[in-house]
């Protein structure tokens, strides 16, 4: 029989993140400097402390290679890493593969996802140097979940600004968070002025990811024990989640496994491809290796594939930095029947550069493929995937049928990101056959990179 899971032990978590960072120059990728919103000079450490800890403001502007990760930690992974990577035995037969297919699994987490592996380390960062509260954003409550998680282990408060179609929509994600102590108020909201100045515009606004953020970070900068948490886009995001990849490496490597052909993961931020793919990126820059590095992002919210890549801010009321990334505007607001997440109107500025430096790929996909794999998946391997790992999904399924075209018996990894079971809803569209293909129209897309920020 072969092996179906490769697990590691509790000794073989990764004891530093990796930064990619340190790689780009030999790869000849700039990373851009981050603006200040008011200035347009290059943000310093003192710009960005109103919002986040030093610690991780270093984080975020550091070349070090590897960073140490803090043993408390490293104590907290343990509760669910190293996660399993799994051989997909049944599915591979089921789609007639000769295509080897591996998944890592992070919906082993709390919270069911890989959004703790960065909740954690922020808690733990903001409490060492003595904040008490953090707010944050979340869209369809993965990542409000991780952070009050996070912060339960360390005894911090946790406000979360959830985008209003969500919270109407997801109530249980909603209730985890309150389980695990925080305090959940949709977004827009009447308690920030950002909030009330788009409830005055129009005051049935379903919300967007960039109205919390600007709900969040504006609570956070007007007071003194409070701080901001991003859960996905920013450098220091995506180092944190590189014990992903990591561990995959690792596990590859113990059973003796082909080195991989094509890696895949879905893309919002960019945090989860991130952390899965820098691994593999930094042995195609530094010792010669062809992985094929594949992002996969949805039809209806395709920044990576259909933004500008240019300097814009993170949140729609332009209170963030400016970044330069692919974006599709930050105003950007995505169609209610979009049912797959992965609705953030940017992308991490290091994967950004590294498309446009033609070191990864990226595609876009239309929903109602992304749940027939899901399906093709769950029936043959039992995991029900959150509909944003179904991207990776469908990536990874794609690729395995070139290979039965092609006769190819290749190796592919994905990244599986999370569970689907606070997703039922989407499924139940999906069975009931109410959801429909939806491409981000081109004119939304120049309408809002008309209002991009003016730059240099
Ligand atoms: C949040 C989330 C994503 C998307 O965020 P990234 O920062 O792009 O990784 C993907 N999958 C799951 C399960 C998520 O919760």
């Amino acid at each position: 029989m072969t092996q179906t899971k490769i697990v590691l032990s509790e000794r073989d978590i990764p004891t530093h993140w990796y930064n990619i960072n340190a790689d780009l120059p030999a790869a000849g990728v700039d990373l851009p400097p981050v603006l200040h919103p008011g200035t347009g000079q290059p943000v310093g450490p003192a710009d960005l402390a109103p919002l986040f800890p030093m610690a991780l403001i270093m984080q975020e502007v550091s070349t070090e290679r590897y960073i140490e990760i803090p043993d408390e930690v490293r104590d907290i992974y343990t509760l669910w890493r190293p996660t399993p990577l799994y051989r997909a035995h049944r599915w591979e037969q089921a789609l007639d593969t000769p295509a080897r297919i591996y998944y890592k699994y992070e919906g082993v987490s709390p919270a069911g996802s890989h959004k703790p592996n960065t909740a954690v380390p922020q808690a733990y960062y903001n409490k060492q140097e003595g904040v008490t509260r953090i707010t944050t954003e979340t869209g369809a409550g993965q990542w409000g979940s991780a952070l009050s998680f996070a912060c339960q282990m360390f005894g911090i408060e946790c406000k979360v600004y959830m985008v209003r179609i969500s919270y109407d929509q997801k109530p249980y994600r909603k209730l985890l968070m309150q389980t695990w102590g925080a305090s959940v108020v949709p977004s827009p909201s009447n308690e920030t002025n950002a909030g009330r100045q788009i409830l005055a515009k129009d005051p049935d606004s379903s919300g967007s990811l960039g109205i919390a953020i600007s709900e969040a970070v504006e609570e956070a900068v007007s007071r003194d024990d409070t701080r901001y948490s991003l859960g996905s886009v920013l450098n220091h995001v995506l180092l944190h989640q590189t014990v992903i990849g990591q561990e995959v490496i690792k596990q590859l490597e113990l059973i003796d496994a082909d080195w991989p052909d094509v890696v895949v993961a879905c893309t919002g931020g960019g945090s989860n491809f991130g952390g899965f793919a820098f691994p593999f990126v930094r042995e195609n820059i530094v010792n010669g290796k062809q992985t094929r590095v594949v992002a996969v992002e949805p039809a209806a919210a395709p920044s990576l594939t259909r933004g500008v890549y240019a300097y814009d801010f993170g949140d729609t009321a332009q209170m963030t930095p400016l970044v330069k990334m692919h974006t599709l505007g930050h105003d950007f607001v995505p169609a209610p029947i979009h049912a797959g997440g992965l609705r953030y109107h940017g992308m991490a500025a290091q994967v950004s550069a590294l498309k446009e430096a033609g070191l990864i790929e990226a595609k876009n996909v239309q929903q109602r493929a992304i749940f027939d794999a899901a399906m093709s998946f769950t029936r043959a391997e039992g995991i029900l995937p959150a509909p944003e790992a179904a991207h990776a999904i469908l990536g990874a399924l794609d690729e395995a049928l070139a290979c039965k075209e092609s006769g190819e018996t290749k190796t592919i990894v994905f990244n599986l990101s999370g569970h689907g079971h606070f997703d039922l809803a989407s499924y139940d569209a999906y069975l009931q056959g109410n959801l429909v293909d939806y491409e981000y129209p081109t004119e939304l897309v120049q309408q809002s990179l008309a209002n991009l920020p003016k730059v240099g």
